[in-house]
């Protein structure tokens, strides 16, 4: 058997515990997070570098992971009982390719992976990583464009800072918003963004006059706290950054400051009569839908302006899912909150995880940046056609 060393000890590493069975095989235990005061708990994203002796000759590893129930809004489901089970793969951290496991049927474990290992270590996790060290590496390089702004909206419950950032023209007449990593292990919003800023920051006289007539809003990097620590949904207090968003009820300064930040910069725009007509959550889910909600207020145009804007992501992207049924309701989300108190087409996206229909595979990072540099076409179609 080969002797397996799991390191979790590095920013974005999963808490959880190891062992090396009898027959060579790494049983993982994940440590799901919890939220505060409620019994909802989840247990979504690993990454973690499994070591080998350096010599050891190529071959695969058995690498199965535990049973963990998650809750969801007070409901009990397993844990990886998703229809694709799933990871990413890579040798140095940096090129990633895709897995299949299987679901295993091994008292206790959930799911089972051979991996493959060459040289002294692989890199295993659930999607493409997308660490603090890349938000750095993309807030260095906005930092050298004159066409963006970049700034501190505030900080983390640890005192991490919270970076925001503009792109366009600072009075350009239409605004969207973007923000990712409300929930740590949902990793596609991240890579969307960097196809976006890609996009953005080509040097072509195409997108100069998307600058001139688009500002480009984004929080990259929500809870980014959960992502230093490798957790799956909720912040260290146990918030869920993807809750409370109900009009006229502050969120909590302490408890949840990085929505509390984000709430008073909406505050301040619509002050400013600047506020985005289109503001976007981006999450990573089975489903891949957008999560159309119903506010109270105009709520027919309000659909039709939801339905042009999926026609369009058809049109110029590969995506395929859908949207949530008619007279949906997630009461506290991003999009049901900001639709209802600004009247703006707020929304969830969930990028779907494990399967891309319209690509006809798992989708890697490659596939979600090149889903943000064709974002930007659609959004200024969409500013331009519903004005
Ligand atoms: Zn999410």
């Amino acid at each position: 058997m080969i002797p397996v060393f799991v390191d979790t000890f590095f920013p974005n590493g999963s808490p959880l515990h190891w062992r090396q069975a009898e027959d060579g095989a790494v049983e993982l235990y994940p440590i799901p997070d919890h939220a505060r005061f409620s019994p909802n708990r989840q247990f979504t994203h690993w990454h973690l570098r499994l070591h080998v002796p350096p010599g050891t000759p190529p071959g695969t590893l058995a690498v199965r992971i535990a049973k963990v129930m998650n809750c969801w809004n007070g409901r009990e489901a397993p844990a990886m009982s998703r229809k694709f089970v799933r990871g990413v793969v890579s040798a140095d951290g940096i090129a990633w390719s895709g897995l299949d496991g299987c679901a295993s049927d091994r008292e206790g474990f959930a799911a089972e992976f051979a991996v493959p290992v060459a040289g002294g270590v692989v890199h295993f996790a659930t999607l493409v990583p997308y660490t603090e060290a890349d938000l750095e590496r993309l807030l260095a390089r906005l930092g050298r464009s004159p066409l963006a702004r970049v700034y501190n909206l505030g900080s983390t419950v640890e005192g991490r800072a919270l970076p925001f950032f503009e792109l366009g023209r600072a009075d350009a007449p239409e605004s969207v918003f973007l923000r990712a990593r409300a929930h740590p292990w949902e990793t596609g919003g991240s890579w969307l963004i960097e196809g976006l800023v890609d996009r953005l920051l080509d040097g072509s006289a195409a997108s100069q006059a998307l600058l001139d007539g688009v500002r480009f809003c984004v929080q990259p990097m929500a809870n980014r706290d959960g992502v230093n620590r490798g957790m799956s949904r909720f912040t260290v207090t146990g918030m869920d950054l993807n809750r409370d968003w109900h009009p006229a009820v502050p969120h909590d300064p302490v408890l949840a400051p990085e929505n509390a930040v984000l709430a008073l910069w909406f505050a301040e725009q619509h002050r400013l009569g600047r506020i985005p007509r289109l503001a976007i959550d981006l999450h990573n889910d089975d489903g891949g839908n957008l999560h159309f909600s119903h506010p109270t207020r105009d709520p027919e145009a309000f659909v039709a302006r939801q339905a042009r804007f999926e026609e369009l992501l058809r049109e110029h992207t590969w995506f395929t899912e859908g949207h949530t049924a008619a007279g949906f309701h997630n009461a506290g989300t991003f999009g049901e909150g900001l639709s209802e108190q600004y009247g703006i087409n707020a929304f969830i996206w969930e990028l779907r995880a494990t399967q891309a229909d319209g690509l006809g595979r798992q989708p890697l990072a490659a596939d979600w940046k090149q889903l943000g540099a064709a974002f930007v076409e659609v959004a200024a179609r969409y500013l331009r056609e519903t004005a």
